[in-house]
């Protein structure tokens, strides 16, 4: 494991809208700011679960995307990319209080140093939910998917996507111009998804196996083998190709604040009027956390941010101003 001896003036762990935030304001602050993420990308629930759902009550953006929401924000950080470090695709694990009153943080790849930290992992850190049979996991990233990182990685080859919301959905309509076969597979007759895209999918050469479980995935030739049985049946059937991009949703784990003895209120950190929990240093905003009259909403999360972020420079440097405005930013 990597060990690293930077010592960051603030670990945001979380990369959700609240946390995107909170390191963009805490660059405005000029701290020395890392985002740990455990998502390949960042946007938390609202990039993962709902990029396509118009967002209306942010205050000052009107009608918005989840998707266009999450790319404001990170046009925002990316004013500030120069004492940044964005770590996605890495999950904090572990975090121990140094006698020196720093923090020492384990992640999926390294151990690393901050003087503070700001819990903004909503409801817990968020993997895809697996594809429910056993594979040869030496698959996954090259046969077996679970991201889309860049369509042309499909273009021309024959993609089975498995599942049947919104986002399998608008997958699909995504691959089908660019594959050259996309089969997609799900166990009901029905897709949950926007009614037009729906329909949209129907009038598309995708092709529709339902009702249909996953029984077994094996590499076959340079691609897979898929073998399908009917729902609630016996019948059986085999398909041959490249790419499986498996989309069932996310799960979330937030047992590590507890792991952490962190004090919880409801699986939610308690935290106080600047937003810090009981321990020195270690702050919570979003979802992540509990107060009197708090409302699990985006805009309550961008109101905590600065809270946090103006405690936490004060505390690690005194001598600086609490500033009141934002003043014009030079790239
Ligand atoms: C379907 C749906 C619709 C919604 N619509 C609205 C709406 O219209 N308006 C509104 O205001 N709110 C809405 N919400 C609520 C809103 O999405 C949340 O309030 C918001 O996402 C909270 O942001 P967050 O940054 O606190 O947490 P999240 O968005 O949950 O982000 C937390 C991030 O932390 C990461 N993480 C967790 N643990 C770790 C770890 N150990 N290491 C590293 N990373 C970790 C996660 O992977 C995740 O990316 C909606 C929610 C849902 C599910």
């Amino acid at each position: 494991m990597q060990q690293e001896t930077h010592l960051y003036d603030l670990t945001v762990i979380g990369g959700g809208p609240t946390g995107m935030f909170a390191a963009f304001y805490a660059r405005m602050r000029n701290l020395d700011v890392q985002i740990i993420e455990s998502l390949p990308e960042l946007g938390g629930q609202v990039a993962a679960l709902y990029p396509e759902k118009i967002i209306n009550d942010v205050a000052g953006t009107g009608a918005v995307t989840g998707a266009a929401l999450i790319a404001n924000l990170q046009s925002q950080l990316d004013q500030f990319s120069d004492g940044l470090y964005l770590a996605c695709g890495e999950a904090v694990t572990g975090l121990k209080r140094l006698d020196d009153g720093t923090f020492m943080l384990t992640t999926t790849k390294r151990q690393t140093h901050t003087r503070s930290i700001v819990v903004a992992i909503g409801g817990g850190a968020f993997a895809p939910r697996p594809l429910a049979v056993d594979y040869d996991k030496a698959l996954e990233g090259q046969q077996i998917r679970y991201f889309v990182k860049d369509l042309q990685d499909f273009a021309g080859k024959t993609v089975a996507i498995a599942g049947g919301g919104d986002s399998a959905v608008d997958w699909a309509l995504a691959l089908e111009p660019v594959a050259a076969e996309v089969h997609l597979i799900h166990r009901r007759q029905q897709f949950r998804g926007l009614e037009s895209s729906v329909a949209q999918l129907q009038a598309s050469s995708v092709v529709l196996e339902t009702p249909y479980n996953i029984t077994r995935v094996a590499a076959h030739d340079s691609g897979l083998r898929i073998d399908l049985q009917v729902a609630k049946g016996e019948d059986q059937r085999q398909l041959a190709v490249d790419t499986l991009l498996v989309n069932y949703g996310f799960v979330s784990d937030n047992s590590l604040l507890k792991a952490w003895g962190l004090p919880l209120e409801r699986r939610a950190l308690i935290v106080d009027a600047n937003m810090e929990t009981e321990i020195p240093g270690i702050y919570g905003i979003g979802d992540a956390v509990t107060y009197p009259g708090k409302v699990k909403l985006i805009a309550a999360g961008f109101g905590e941010a600065p809270s946090a972020i103006n405690h936490l420079a004060t505390e690690l440097y005194p001598e600086r101003k609490q500033p009141l405005h934002s003043t014009s930013i030079s790239a």
